[in-house]
């Protein structure tokens, strides 16, 4: 799967916030956002009013950061959103957030998107007992994840088993069991990622 391969801290000081690309390195004083909070390059450092095309543009360009995609995948979502019952914007970050690497690192395998979503493609994880290695695998109500017997005595586990996440209440389980369960779709306050998914659905309708 193609993906974006430069800089993640350059992705943060160009969205004006932190995303969170980095895992553990994003809570300590060594996070480029915090040293340096403007944007990157020559002229990153004068404040420019932006349209409200600008506006709409850097919200859908933080969404498309935050869940990792490239502009094509990102399209392909929001018009499987538009097909869908509801409000468009909503099914759009419902469905990102159904992907199979986001509810693995919902569940606490990976300190970010990134890291679990190599976890996935590296093999770890089955689907209600069948291996799938596609992070962009679609799960689906009352869907089990669990980790392959293999990997669970792995180093990289067992640190993921001593640090537990809080799970969103559309999730059920934890690292310590190695499973984890969707219980329900997520409902929109559900989904905590700071984006405002009006705009991207106002910028792809026009
Ligand atoms: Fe963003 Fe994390 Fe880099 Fe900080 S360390 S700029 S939060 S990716």
């Amino acid at each position: 799967m193609a993906r974006y391969t430069g800089a993640s801290c350059r992705l943060c000081r160009r969205e004006g916030l932190k995303l969170f690309l980095k895992g553990d390195r994003c809570y300590t004083d060594k996070c480029a956002f915090a040293r340096r909070g403007y944007a990157p390059g020559q002229h990153g450092q004068s404040r420019k009013k932006l349209s409200n095309y600008g506006v709409q543009l850097r919200e859908k360009q933080k969404a498309k950061r935050i869940y990792g995609m490239l502009e094509g995948q990102f399209r392909t979502y929001y018009e499987k959103a538009d097909k869908k019952r509801g409000i468009t914007g909503e099914n759009l970050l419902k469905l990102l957030e159904m992907r199979l690497d986001n509810v693995v690192f919902r569940l606490g395998y990976g300190n970010s998107r990134k890291e679990s979503r190599q976890l996935v493609t590296h093999g770890h994880f089955l689907v209600n007992g069948q291996k799938v290695d596609i992070p962009s695998y679609i799960l689906s109500v009352n869907d089990v994840i669990t980790v392959s017997e293999k990997s669970r005595a792995s180093e990289k586990f067992k640190v993921f088993a001593e640090n537990p996440r809080t799970l969103p209440k559309w999730i059920s389980g934890n690292v310590e069991s190695f499973e984890g369960k969707v219980i329900s779709e997520p409902a929109r306050e559900d989904i905590d990622v700071p984006v405002n998914e009006t705009l991207i659905v106002e910028l792809y309708s026009k």
